[in-house]
C-alpha cells in the first residue's frame, strides 16, 4: 500500500499538500525534512516533505506523484522541523514559507547542498623527517619544502603564487615522492588563524556572568545580561564561547545589523582560533550558504549573523547568544514576521541549551520577564577597565540662534574638544539635506505622489526623495502650483549638518556615516576603521551610530534633536527614543578619557528626559512600565496587528471591518478587538493601508482567536480582493 506523501510548498497558502511518492518508492524510507520537487498548479516547485501519512482526505485517483527528490538525507534534524511548525503556528505563517526562510536562497531554489572546498598542501610525516638538502637540485621543490615546513596548518593556491606558475608541477613531484600531500578543506575554513588573548584580566562581574552561564550549559535556561555600554558584555561571550569550544560544543552569535559585523567579527577572529561562519545580507547567497552549511556540519563552532541565522543547523549546539536584544531589526518587517530574539529562546528550549540576551538597554518585554522570573537576570554595572559613565546634559536651545541646528554652547563645547586632539559624535536621526521643501510665495511643500509623505531633499544627489518608497525626481526650482521660483529647505538632515560644519570647522576631518554615505559595499568597513584609527575629528550621523560601535577617542557626544521622538503617538516611542539616547550617549569616553554627553531639546522639563539622566534606563523602565500596566499594552498584554491594503479605500476597510465583526461574534474571553484605522501613513507606493489590532492579556486567549478567524478569512468575500497580511507581536504600527 502505498503511502501518502505531505509537502509544505513556499505559497501564501495556510494547509500542506498530499501527494504521492514517485514510482518504484512506497515512501517509507522518505525522512521528513527532505526537499524534494512537485508539480504545482503548471508548475515545479520545491517542497519540503513534513510526513508520510497513511491516508488522505482527498481520493488517491486525485494525487499525483511527486518530481524529483533532491536530498537524500534531510538538511535540517527532527528538532528543527519541530521549532520551524512551531513558528509556523505561532506567527500564523504558512508553513512552507516558514521552511523555505530557514534555508539560505540557493537551497530554497533546490541547488545541492555542497560545500565548495579548495586544494591545500600539507608536509607528511615523511617530509617532516626527511632532510630537505636531498632535494638540492630541484629548486623550486626546496623552495616550495621549505614554506610548506614553515606552515603546519597547510598552504593554499594563493599562498603559493609567489612561487611562480609552475609550483603544481613541483608540487606533483613531491606528493609522487610521499613528502607532502593535498587535501580539500572548505574554502570558508581555510583561512588559517591564530589567537591572540586578552590583555587584561576580567573583572568580578564579568566572571561571575560568565560562571552562571556557563554553569548552565547542558539545559535550557534564559539569562538577560544588562551591561552599561562599555562595561564589557562583548569580553563576556567570548569568554562563554571559549567555554563552550572547550566542550566542543557550538555557539550562534546573533547580532541586529550588518553594520555591527566588521569590528564584531575581526574582535572574534583575533580571539578565537577557531573557524567563525558569517551570515547577513552583505555576503552573497553562496557564501552565505557556505557558512550555513560548514556550521550544519559543525567544521565552523562559531555562528556570527543577523536574524535570518537564527534558523541555522546546528551540529553540537552548545549556547545561544543574542546582542543588543533591544534592537527592533530583529524582527522581520515584512511576509514572515518573525522576531528572532523570541524564537531564539525557543530554539535553546528545543535544543535544551542556554540563551543569552544582552544588551545596555534591554527591552521592555525582556526586563518584564526578569521581574518575572523568567529570564534569570546578570549585571555588568560598570564600565570596563578605567573608563568612566560618561555626564550627561540636557541643554535648553529654546531663544537660542541655531546654526545648522547647532547651538552656541554646542559649538563652543565642539571646538574645546577638537583643540585637545579628541573627536566629537554628533547624532541626528534624520538623513538627507532637508525633509522638506517649501515655497515661501504659497506654502506649497514637494510631495510624494505615491505615498502621504514629503519629499527629502538629497542636495549630494541633486535629488528629492521619498523615504517609503523610493521614488526620486530631480530637486524642483519652480513652484509646482504657484510657479513661484522661491523654493526653500525646511528642516534639519545630516546632510545639511555637515555642510554647517564645514563652515563652522574648516580644519576639521569630518565624516558623515548614514544610509545614504554606507551604501557601496566595504565603505562602512573602511569608515569605521579610520574613525577608530582616530584620523577623524568629527563623526555625524543617523542610529547607524548608536549601534555597539566602539570610538575609542570620542569624548564628547552631541545629539542634536531628541524632540520629534517626544511627540509620536506610537506607544513604544519613547522606549525606542530612551534606548537611542543611552545607547549614543555610550558612544562617549570609552577609554582613559572621560566622556561627556550634550542633549539640545525644546523641552528641558519633559519627565521622560529628566527620568532618564537623573534615575538612568532603569528609573526610566520602572516609570515607563508603570504606564503601560496601566494602560494595559505590552508586555502586560499581547497584540496582534492584521493589516489590509489595496489601491482603493474602501476594499480594505470593508474587509477589516468584517474580519473585526467575526472576531466579536467569536466571543473569545478577555479578547479586544480595535479599529479598524487607516495606518499612520496611509498611503503607501500608490496603496492605501488600514489596519485591525487584536489584544489579550493572555497569549492563550488570542492565538485562539486568531486561529479561528485566519480560518474564516479567505470564505469571506472582500478576503480574496485585498492584499492583507498578520503581525504577531508588532513593533512597529506604520
Ligand atoms: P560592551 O560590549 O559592553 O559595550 P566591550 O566588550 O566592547 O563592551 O568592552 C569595552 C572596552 O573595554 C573594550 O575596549 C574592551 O577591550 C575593554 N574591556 C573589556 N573587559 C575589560 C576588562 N576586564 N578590563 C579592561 N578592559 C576591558
Ligand atoms: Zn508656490
Ligand atoms: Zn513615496
Amino acid at each position: 500500500m502505498s503511502k501518502i506523501l505531505r509537502i509544505a510548498v513556499p505559497i501564501p497558502l495556510r494547509r500542506i499538500f498530499d501527494y504521492l511518492p514517485p514510482e518504484n518508492c512506497n515512501g517509507n524510507e522518505l525522512r521528513p525534512g527532505i526537499r524534494i520537487t512537485v508539480p504545482f498548479r503548471g508548475q515545479k516547485k520545491i517542497g519540503y516533505l513534513i510526513e508520510v501519512a497513511d491516508h488522505s482526505e482527498m481520493p488517491l485517483s486525485r494525487l499525483k506523484p511527486i518530481g524529483e527528490i533532491i536530498d537524500e538525507e534531510p538538511l535540517i534534524s527532527t528538532k528543527d522541523l519541530k521549532f520551524l511548525l512551531w513558528t509556523s503556528r505561532y506567527y500564523h505563517h504558512p508553513l512552507g514559507e516558514v521552511i523555505s526562510s530557514a534555508f539560505p536562497i540557493p537551497l530554497r531554489k533546490g541547488k545541492p547542498a555542497v560545500l565548495s572546498s579548495h586544494q591545500y598542501l600539507f608536509t607528511t610525516e615523511k617530509g617532516r623527517t626527511s632532510q630537505i638538502s636531498d632535494l638540492s637540485r630541484a629548486r623550486r621543490q626546496t623552495e616550495l619544502m621549505r614554506m610548506l615546513l614553515a606552515s603546519p596548518q597547510g598552504l593554499g593556491a594563493r599562498d603559493l603564487a609567489g612561487l611562480g606558475c609552475n609550483w603544481r608541477n613541483s608540487a606533483k613531484q613531491l606528493v609522487e615522492k610521499g613528502l607532502i600531500e593535498i587535501k580539500r578543506i572548505p574554502t570558508l575554513l581555510s583561512c588559517a588563524q591564530s589567537a591572540t588573548p586578552a590583555s587584561y584580566s576580567l573583572n568580578p562581574a564579568q566572571k561571575m556572568a560568565i560562571e552562571q552561564v556557563s554553569r548552565a550549559m547542558g539545559r535550557f535556561k534564559t539569562f538577560l545580561l544588562e551591561g552599561v555600554t562599555g562595561s564589557g558584555k562583548t569580553e563576556v561571550y567570548l569568554g562563554l564561547i571559549e567555554f563552550a569550544l572547550r566542550q566542543g560544543k557550538q555557539v550562534m552569535v546573533l547580532i541586529p545589523e550588518i553594520s555591527l559585523t566588521p569590528q564584531l567579527e575581526a574582535r572574534f577572529r583575533e580571539r578565537l582560533a577557531e573557524p567563525i561562519a558569517v551570515f547577513h545580507s552583505g555576503l552573497s547567497e553562496s557564501e552565505r550558504q557556505q557558512a550555513w552549511l560548514c556550521f550544519r556540519q559543525g567544521l565552523a563552532p562559531v555562528l556570527l549573523g543577523t536574524r535570518s541565522a537564527v534558523f541555522t543547523p546546528m551540529r553540537n549546539p552548545g549556547l545561544i547568544i543574542l546582542d543588543e536584544e533591544h534592537d527592533a531589526s530583529f524582527k522581520q518587517q515584512e511576509r514572515f514576521r518573525f522576531s528572532a530574539r523570541d524564537i531564539s529562546i525557543v530554539r535553546a528550549k528545543q535544543l535544551g541549551i542556554p540563551v543569552l540576551l544582552g544588551s545596555a538597554t534591554p527591552s521592555f518585554e525582556s526586563i518584564f520577564n526578569a521581574k518575572r522570573g523568567r529570564f534569570e537576570q546578570l549585571f555588568l554595572p560598570e564600565r570596563a577597565g578605567i573608563a568612566l559613565p560618561p555626564v550627561i546634559k540636557l541643554l535648553d536651545i529654546r531663544n537660542q540662534p541655531l546654526e545648522e541646528g547647532l547651538s552656541p554652547p554646542l559649538v563652543a563645547e565642539i571646538k574645546r574638544t577638537l583643540a585637545v586632539g579628541e573627536q566629537v559624535l554628533l547624532f541626528l536621526n534624520r538623513r538627507g539635506f532637508a525633509p522638506i521643501l517649501i515655497c515661501h510665495g504659497c506654502g506649497w511643500i514637494a510631495s510624494c505622489t505615491r505615498c502621504d509623505s514629503r519629499l527629502v531633499i538629497h542636495v549630494s544627489h541633486g535629488k528629492l526623495r521619498c523615504h517609503h518608497c523610493g521614488y526620486e525626481q530631480i530637486i524642483l526650482k519652480l513652484c509646482q502650483s504657484c510657479g513661484a521660483q522661491d523654493l526653500h529647505p525646511l528642516g534639519l538632515g545630516t546632510e545639511r549638518v555637515e555642510g554647517g560644519l564645514g563652515g563652522l570647522f574648516p580644519n576639521a576631518k569630518i565624516v558623515r556615516i548614514d544610509r545614504d554615505s554606507t551604501q557601496r559595499k566595504g565603505h562602512l568597513e573602511s569608515v569605521l576603521r579610520t574613525v577608530t584609527s582616530g584620523c577623524v575629528d568629527i563623526l555625524l550621523g543617523t542610529q547607524m551610530l548608536a549601534k555597539g560601535h566602539h570610538f575609542p577617542t570620542v569624548t564628547l557626544v552631541g545629539i542634536l534633536d531628541v524632540d520629534a521622538g517626544l511627540y509620536s503617538t506610537d506607544f513604544r516611542a519613547p522606549e525606542r527614543l530612551a534606548q537611542l539616547i543611552v545607547q549614543v550617549a555610550g558612544r562617549a569616553g570609552r577609554e582613559q578619557k572621560p566622556g561627556k554627553v550634550i542633549l539640545q531639546t525644546h523641552n528641558p522639563d519633559h519627565p521622560l528626559l529628566n527620568a532618564l539622566i537623573q534615575k538612568g534606563y532603569r528609573g526610566f523602565v520602572d516609570n515607563a512600565l508603570a504606564e503601560r500596566k496601566a494602560a494595559l499594552l505590552p508586555p502586560f498584554s499581547f497584540q496582534a496587528l492584521m493589516r489590509a491594503e489595496a489601491t482603493n479605500t474602501e476594499s480594505p476597510m470593508r474587509l477589516l471591518k468584517e474580519v473585526r465583526n467575526l472576531a466579536v461574534e467569536l466571543r473569545i474571553i478577555d479578547t479586544s478587538v480595535f479599529g479598524p484605522v487607516s495606518a499612520p501613513l496611509t498611503k503607501k507606493a500608490g496603496l492605501f493601508r488600514f489596519q485591525l489590532l487584536f489584544q489579550s492579556p493572555e497569549r492563550k486567549n488570542l492565538h485562539r482567536l486568531l486561529e479561528l478567524i485566519l480560518a474564516k478569512v479567505s470564505a469571506l468575500p472582500s478576503g480574496k480582493r485585498v492584499r492583507w497580511s498578520l503581525d504577531v507581536d508588532p513593533l512597529d504600527f506604520y
